[in-house]
């Protein structure tokens, strides 16, 4: 959930009032904000995730060496590498200095519940819970999060729940989105009608007189809908290419774009993405279309530990960047871990990219170059 903002502890004065784009470099000269440590740690990390075999084998070996290690030299290493490095903490006060750590550079949480496991499914599944801000442990129920100022977006998942997930979504938007949007919706750019049924929901909410709050994401369960598919034999729901997905993306963030240059009040989007072409897209359109960086009414979201060169580039310059945290004890986001790994060694250009960036950085470091 998004609502009150943080603040740009660490921001270049007068940022936010600077041009659109003006001081937006993803050429991670804003890695500078990092530790040693956090450097390092996203380093080993990116690496391991970029060796097949150990991914793959990645939930035998968990268990494993958990057996052989003990639990708490386990705990520890995993605290010290992927834990650290995906998840906010377990207990509030260490998601407490997690936030603290982000808000000082620049970016504001989104507090994510990482469930994995999904009714009918094997627990390869990944799920998505409910993202809000952190301002509390309990802001899940739309009513106390709106009595607490607090915005709650709900996930999208596989096609099979979808519909009713939305259902659902819409009548929470009907009931408490009258004056703001306290309720948002997840749309899922790789479906093919993804468009057309964002474009229904849009003239739903002008009809019944809603405000229309829209996390877009381009969709996570690509393989498991493509399995999902070829096992029932239905026509595939999804866009067959990346490209046709991208291609997707950039139409439903035009036609939202659109809809907060006419009234940021009533419809708010977060570009939920770490795809370089697509913020920076966004970016432009935004300057195009005058719409301000940072009231709110667009905003940008990542993955903890995950594109940290966009992330903290749209921070410092002065957008509203959230990062999604998970929380939980080590054993429990498992799941969730592996679930990272796989998805950083596969298909996502930016990772790659951040891991020379990461290596660049902290050469700089030891070599004390300027
Ligand atoms: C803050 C946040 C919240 C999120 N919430 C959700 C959520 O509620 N529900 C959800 O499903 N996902 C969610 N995601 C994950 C998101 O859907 C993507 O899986 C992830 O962000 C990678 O996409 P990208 O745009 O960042 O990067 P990119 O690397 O540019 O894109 C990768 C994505 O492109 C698509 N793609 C890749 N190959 C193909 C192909 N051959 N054919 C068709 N499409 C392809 C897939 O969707 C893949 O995930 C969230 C992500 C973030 C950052």
């Amino acid at each position: 959930m998004l609502g009150r903002g943080g603040r740009w502890l660490q921001r270049a004065g007068g940022a936010a009032s600077a041009p659109h784009g003006a001081q937006l470099r993803f050429d991670g000269a804003v890695l500078r904000l990092k530790s040693g440590w956090e450097l390092a740690r996203g380093l080993l990390v990116f690496r391991l995730c970029g060796l097949p075999g150990l991914v793959r084998q990645a939930p035998m070996l968990l268990s494993v060496s958990r057996w052989l290690l003990g639990r708490w030299l386990w705990g520890s290493l995993l605290r010290a590498s992927f834990y650290g490095q995906f998840v906010a903490g377990q207990t509030p006060p260490e998601v407490g200095v997690t936030v603290q750590r982000l808000r000082a550079q620049g970016l504001r949480p989104l507090l994510a519940v990482p469930i994995e496991e999904d009714v009918g499914q094997d627990k390869e599944g990944g799920r998505w819970g409910l993202g809000c801000e952190c301002r509390g442990s309990d802001c899940v129920s739309p009513q106390r999060a709106v009595e607490a100022g607090v915005r709650v977006l709900v996930d999208a998942e596989y096609t099979y729940v979808n519909p009713a997930l939305t259902l659902v979504t819409l009548a929470l938007m009907g009931r408490w989105n009258r004056a703001k949007p306290w309720v948002w919706n997840t749309y899922q750019c790789y479906l093919q009608d993804c468009l057309a049924r964002l474009g229904a929901d849009v003239a739903l909410a002008e009809r019944r007189g809603f405000c229309f709050g829209v996390k877009l994401v381009r969709g996570a369960y690509l393989e498991q809908e493509r399995r999902l598919e070829r096992q029932g034999g239905y026509p595939d729901p999804l866009h067959p290419t990346w490209e046709a997905t991208n291609h997707s993306y950039q139409r439903c963030l035009d036609l939202l774009l659109e809809l907060v240059a006419r009234d940021g009040q009533r419809c708010q989007l977060i570009v939920a993405s770490h795809n370089e072409t697509s913020v920076s897209h966004a970016v432009r359109r935004m300057e195009e279309l005058g719409i301000a960086k940072d009231r709110g009414a667009v905003c940008f979201g990542q993955l903890l530990g995950m594109c940290d060169h966009v992330s903290l580039a749209l921070g410092q310059a002065g957008y509203a960047i959230y990062k999604s945290i998970p929380y939980g004890a080590v054993e429990d986001v498992l799941p969730y871990l592996v679930r990272r790994a796989q998805e950083n060694q596969s298909v996502l250009q930016g990772i790659r990219k951040e891991r020379d960036l990461l290596r660049h950085e902290l050469w700089r470091r030891l070599l004390r170059r300027p």
